[in-house]
């Protein structure tokens, strides 16, 4: 999720088209300005766990981009930063059900080793795809191997935990076109191949 970028600035593209009398365009300046569906959002953010240790953050030089909106977020932050603007600096507490999930035991599952293909190279640790039962696809990660017994984990590393964010709004922007048809952020001006 993380997109390289070079600058800080506040990025006022979206209003250069606003060449005429300035007088009247505060309303459309202020509406510009806060967060909402379809801007690309900079953050500055620390994540905490209940313990106050840090999981995660991103600080000014090395800011978190992300299109608002777009689910690319938890939702219980995503819909705290709604309506906020550049410098607004906000804690956030978000429940498991909001966040990553509760963790769910049944998807600590036990399988047989020859259920993995034959040439799957198993070690702890190791992240794999899989389709569960009603279709979804899923990642689970093994965590145990006892001979010819494997226990996977689906639930996400973060499931079960309350989140603490510590956020910063470092600029708002509007999405480009393409952002908005790739549903993600691509970087300080919009650019970005992949
Ligand atoms: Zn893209």
């Amino acid at each position: 999720m993380r997109m390289p970028t070079c600058s800080l600035r506040f990025d006022s593209s979206a209003l250069s088209g606003n060449r005429g009398p300035p007088l009247g365009l505060k309303g459309n300046l202020m509406s510009n300005s806060l967060i909402s569906k379809g801007k690309v959002v900079e953050l500055a953010y620390s994540l905490k766990d209940s313990e106050g240790e840090i999981l995660d953050q991103s600080d000014s030089q090395d800011p978190f981009v992300y299109l608002h909106g777009a689910e690319q977020i938890v939702p219980g932050l995503e819909s705290a930063l709604d309506g906020l603007k550049v410098g607004d600096k906000k804690q956030v507490t978000v429940q498991p059900a909001e966040g990553y999930g509760e963790f769910n035991e049944e998807l600590r599952l036990t399988v047989k080793r020859a259920q993995f293909p034959a040439d799957a190279e198993l070690e702890e640790g190791v992240e794999f795809e899989t389709t569960l039962q009603d279709g979804t696809p899923a990642i689970f990660t093994i965590i145990e191997i006892e001979e010819d017994k494997v226990t996977v984990d689906g639930n996400h590393p973060l499931a079960g935990e309350v989140l603490h964010f510590d956020v910063e709004v470092l600029s708002i922007r509007e999405a480009s076109a393409e952002e908005m048809s790739h549903g993600h952020a691509h970087g300080p001006d919009g650019h970005h191949h992949h």
